[in-house]
């Protein structure tokens, strides 16, 4: 359960904020951090969004008054130590802050966490966390609507439909629950248009993405008798196909909408190391899989990443690795 009054209470009581969110930011990140900029600003507080990933271009339509910063150690890092209010958003361990870890974790100023993942990290003063929301927008939702703390509009219903949409898989995950479908009804009647957020955020894509995505489709190789299915992306071919990082989001779904397979897995170089995304279906908990490498998230999406890490040392043992979590939803 979430103390919403208490954190109103927080944002009545301080004057200036610093929101923030995790490298490679989604539509949850990025909206959760709008909305909340947002109330911020309808109450006359000073707020700032600094994140470490710069915005995707397909989010760029959430930020329309161009708020949203990249961090630069030398503009922002005294800011961090400047404001009241340290706020993390859809995140709950530090280290997915990258640049700005060091300097929040170090920051004198009240932190707080507002969240949907389980077991946060010891690193905030306040957490208003519960891992039975589908997105962080719709906690800020629940803020909005138990506090009344701001009328909701517009320019709030926007950010948090984005925001629930794209964490529920456009309503069809295990979270889409009857609630979910009321709150979008109040979202619409704010003015939302379903069909114009679902073309920004998935319909704009460059050609190289989808060049891309057909190469990690045709990457796809089987394992576990057919059960998991994993796509590989090397830096090779991310720069040839001219891609984002970000961009790259949601191809590992793809592995799930073969027939039998279970968890699916997609291997990506990073500069120097290798990201992994898990996707599962049913029970199977791919959080406890990317636990086992460092990593987190929720049971049917999770990731890792790993410093330094190649491919050739590490795609065969995680494939192998995560065989033991297909027993799981046998039971
Ligand atoms: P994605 O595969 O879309 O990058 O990430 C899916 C989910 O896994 C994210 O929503 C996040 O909860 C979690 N996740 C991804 N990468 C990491 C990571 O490096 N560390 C942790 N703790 N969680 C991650
Ligand atoms: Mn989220």
């Amino acid at each position: 359960m979430i103390d919403f009054s208490y954190l109103a209470k927080i944002i009545r009581e301080n004057r200036t904020f610093l929101i923030t969110t995790h490298v490679n930011p989604d539509a949850d990140a990025i909206g959760s951090e709008v909305a909340f900029y947002q109330i911020l600003k309808k109450l006359g507080k000073t707020a700032y969004i600094i994140n470490h990933s710069s915005l995707p271009y397909n989010l760029a339509f959430l930020d329309h008054d161009s708020v949203i910063q990249k961090y630069e150690a030398q503009k922002h890092a005294a800011l961090l130590e400047g404001v009241d209010v340290l706020a993390a958003l859809d995140l709950n361990n530090p280290k997915r802050l990258v640049r700005v870890e060091e300097g929040f974790v170090n920051s004198s100023r009240t932190k707080i966490c507002i969240d949907h993942h389980q077991n946060p990290a010891s690193f905030v003063n306040h957490y208003f966390v519960d891992a039975d929301y589908s997105s962080t927008g719709q906690i800020i939702y629940d803020l909005i609507n138990e506090t009344g703390i701001v009328p909701l509009d517009y320019d709030l219903a926007l950010p948090v439909y984005a925001a629930i949409m794209t964490d529920t898989g456009s309503f069809r995950f295990d979270k889409t629950t009857p609630a979910i479908h009321i709150i979008v009804a109040r979202l619409l009647e704010a003015g939302v248009d379903p069909n114009y957020v679902y073309d920004q955020i998935y319909d704009q894509s460059h050609f190289g993405k989808i060049k891309l995505l057909g190469e990690s489709l045709s990457s796809i190789r089987l394992a576990a008798d057919n059960q998991i299915a994993y796509m590989v992306i090397t830096r090779e071919a991310l720069s040839r196909s001219g891609v984002q990082e970000a961009e790259v989001d949601g191809f590992v779904n793809h592995c799930l909408s073969i027939r039998g397979v279970k968890i699916g897995m997609l291997f990506f170089e990073l500069k120097d190391g290798i990201k992994v995304s898990f996707r599962s279906k049913g029970k199977i908990p791919v959080n406890l899989l990317a636990e086992e490498f460092g990593g987190g998230g929720h049971v049917n999406a999770s990731g890792i990443r790993l410093a330094g890490a190649t491919l050739n040392e590490h795609v065969q043992q995680i494939v192998d690795a995560a065989e033991k979590y297909l027993v799981v939803e046998q039971k």
